[in-house]
């Protein structure tokens, strides 16, 4: 037996026992004659005590011992003279007996402590070496402590974990496709699944009423910050359901996972609110309501004062900061830059100072005290708060506005990231016209299945019309950040084809495509609809953190390589010539050629 403990295991309670352990040796430290070395696994870490009474070979053996040796270890768990409150294995120490090494080490690239001294590119080369560390363990604990309890959840309410297949044809749904090619059929490729949505509608055409999959997705989109390539999400889908049965269920299960991940209970619904509000009180379409500060439409109230930047402008809003009317005028200005950033993009900042001395503003010539009091006022606003109005389309500016809200809430510390404010966003637009292309392209997928109401809209052939189809699709926001997405499906074929038809798809592109789904809605396909939630950004929002990366075992880096594997990389010339590939890359090349020995076996 290599152990009859894990190194987090032992308390005081153990005290005279003869324990072994086996682990990575993180540090050996002597004082005196004594040897300490601190033994680590995955469970936790164990000092071990060596002093100047041991044996020859216990000496021989301490002496050869650098970092991250494997070594297994027996001897006496002793109570510490001097404790560790910081680990809980801190009360306790074992006196060596005996001691073997099981395999040595290369020194470490970098220490492998809680807050290492390695770069990130050097950690994620050595990626192994960096999930030895604390904060790593923690985090895929926590990964699995989420996915267990969304199995829990969800297989004990009657859903079903289904698989489906990750080699299937190109069906883009907004994101480009990374490609497969097929060796057997010439010049054929599959695609791999950007979510397994067409899928998981056919299990409900087959009658599988409750699906659900934690599935890996991937697409091959330009690299945001933050983003992976492939990224695993919480699937579900259901038969015989409308919105408020697809919302009331997940509802359940976050709120299970609050309860039973971080001991939160939610005992009142969450807030639903429609993407029209979202966009209009707070610039966004995944507002954060941790905090208030909600956008105000002023237009009609500072027109015709003539103040051309009002006056020219199709909307006016404005937010009003707490306590910020001592703001500098420096402090001014430099918000004043930070919005006109092109990630803001807004012209300027105009403010008013409701202070408790009076009030001031930067369009004082303009309007009287009583005016600009009357606005203040008209906002809620009490004195010492600090109004910023920004002025130009209404799109742009709710936006800018939202961003700038944003910023104030980070300012001001009013966005704690062990707060947790969930929010379900629903009634979006089914289409966005794009003038560059000249068409509409579905806002979440062509599945997603109009309002009701909306339908006759949907089979008008004006644009006016298609431009106010609201689909019946809804959002999962958390504290800002969109978790989740989904929405009731079409499941008449006719719908369907209208809406590749809108869409600018052709009836053969579209039978091409998606024949396989438009036939199967000819063979009974039961109203339906589901989410699917980002499960690598579940993990980390519920763990206070905004980086994804540290949840996921084996990331891909900001340009999305594998620097561990050094991946994507050359293929060997016979291997494409196999696939019937040629590169046009302008550094066209190929993997060296296999050697003689590596090359055959
Ligand atoms: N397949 C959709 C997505 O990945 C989610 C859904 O509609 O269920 O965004």
């Amino acid at each position: 037996m290599y152990r009859t403990h894990t190194c987090g295991e032992l308390r005081i309670s153990n005290a005279g026992q003869s324990v072994t352990l086996a682990g990575w040796v993180q540090r050996v430290r002597k004082m005196g004659g004594m040897t300490f070395i601190d033994l680590r696994d995955r469970y936790g870490i164990t000092q071990l005590v060596a002093d100047e009474n041991e044996s020859k070979e216990v000496k021989a053996q301490v002496e050869k011992l650098g970092r991250e040796y494997v070594i297994q270890a027996s001897g006496v768990v002793t109570e510490r003279q001097s404790k560790n409150p910081k680990i809980e294995t801190g009360d306790i120490e074992i006196r060596l007996s005996d001691i073997r090494i099981l395999n040595a080490s290369a020194v470490p690239p970098f220490t492998i402590e809680d807050e290492s001294d390695g770069g990130e590119d050097l950690r994620a080369r050595y990626r192994y070496l960096d999930l030895r560390r604390g904060p790593l363990k923690k985090a895929l604990l926590h990964r699995h402590k989420m996915a267990w309890e969304v199995r829990n959840y969800l297989s004990s309410i009657g859903f079903l974990e289904i698989e489906t297949p990750y080699l299937i044809k190109s069906t883009p749904e907004g994101a480009r496709d990374f490609v497969v090619p097929s060796r057997m059929n010439p010049g054929q490729f599959y695609a791999l699944p950007q979510s397994p949505q067409t899928f998981k509608q056919l299990l409900m055409v087959a009658g599988y009423d409750k699906y659900f999959q934690i599935v890996r997705c991937f697409r091959d989109e330009d690299l945001r910050a933050d983003r992976q390539p492939e990224f695993t999400q919480i699937d579900c889908e259901m038969s015989f359901v409308e919105r408020d049965d697809v919302l009331d269920t997940f509802e359940g299960l976050i709120k299970s996972l609050f309860k039973n991940v971080l001991g939160k209970e939610f005992g009142e619904p969450f807030p639903r609110m429609s993407y029209a509000d979202a966009m209009e009180y707070y610039g966004s379409d995944k507002p954060d309501i941790r905090f208030g500060m909600k956008i105000n439409d002023v237009t009609a109230k500072v027109q015709g004062k003539n103040f051309s930047v009002f006056d020219s402008a199709e909307y006016a809003g404005a937010i009003c900061v707490p306590g910020c009317a001592g703001y500098t005028r420096k402090q001014i200005d430099e918000l004043t830059e930070w919005v006109k950033r092109p990630q803001v993009g807004a012209k300027g900042l105009i403010w008013i100072r409701n202070a408790k001395e009076g009030i001031k503003s930067s369009i004082d010539k303009f309007f009287t005290p009583e005016e600009l009091s009357a606005l203040a006022q008209g906002m809620g606003a009490l004195p010492g708060d600090l109004i910023l109005i920004m002025a130009g389309g209404k799109k742009k500016t709710r936006t800018a506005l939202g961003a700038l809200r944003l910023e104030m809430g980070n300012r001001l510390g009013l966005r704690k990231n062990d707060v947790f404010a969930p929010l379900w966003v629903c009634d979006f637009p089914l289409l966005e016209w794009d003038d560059e292309t000249g068409r509409f392209y579905a806002m979440h997928h062509p599945f997603t299945a109009p309002k009701p109401e909306d339908m006759d809209k949907f089979f008008s052939d004006k644009k006016e019309d298609l431009e106010q189809v609201n689909a019946n699709a809804y959002d999962f926001v958390l504290n800002g950040t969109e978790v989740g997405g989904g929405s009731i499906r079409i499941h008449d074929a006719k719908v369907q084809e209208r809406m590749f038809q809108v869409l600018g798809l052709t009836r053969e592109d579209a039978d091409y495509k998606f024949g396989f789904i438009i036939n199967a809605f000819k063979f009974g396909a039961p109203p339906h609809g589901g989410i699917a939630f980002g499960f690598d950004r579940f993990c980390a929002l519920f763990d206070g953190q905004e980086t994804i990366r540290d949840y996921i075992a084996f990331p891909k880096n900001n340009n999305g390589r594998d620097v561990m594997l050094d991946a994507p990389s050359y293929i060997e010339k016979e291997q494409m010539d196999e696939l019937f590939i040629k590169s046009t890359a302008p550094a066209a090349s190929t993997a060296p050629a296999a050697s003689a020995e590596e090359g055959k076996n």
